[in-house]
């Protein structure tokens, strides 16, 4: 999506700070952390959402999932919490599907 900013910094015309890539997915620094280390990871085939997640996203969903502990190890997480946002009322902001991987120390409690 051309007006789409997570589209943009996969395709590397709006900058990041990229931590991960492989041929369908990217990871990098939230611009606005709200941990010691915060990072979105994305895929590179836009999704708006969760809610427009099928069955025949299956292996990309499986995909993101397990690049999530990759990614925790290769930053050194002790570990991590991770989120996804779905929709206004959800708290989401940028359309593009994304999963915040946040650690780097103790994290406040979430119950
Ligand atoms: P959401 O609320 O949609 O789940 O999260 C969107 C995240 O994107 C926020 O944590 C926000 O700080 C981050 N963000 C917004 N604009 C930019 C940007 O231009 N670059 C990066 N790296 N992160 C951004
Ligand atoms: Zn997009």
């Amino acid at each position: 999506m051309t007006d789409c900013l997570f589209c943009k910094i996969k395709d590397r015309t709006v900058p990041a700070e990229i931590v991960f890539e492989n041929d369908e997915l990217m990871a990098f620094k939230d611009i606005h952390p709200k941990a010691r280390v915060h990072l979105l990871l994305i895929p590179k085939f836009h999704l708006d959402s969760l809610d427009d997640i099928l069955p025949a996203h299956s292996e990309l969903l499986a995909k993101l999932m397990l690049a999530i502990p990759e990614i925790a190890k290769q930053q050194q997480l002790q570990g991590y919490r991770t989120i996804i946002n779905t929709g206004a009322q959800g708290g989401q902001i940028i359309f593009h599907l994304h999963f915040h991987i946040l650690g780097g120390g103790p994290l406040p409690g979430f119950h």
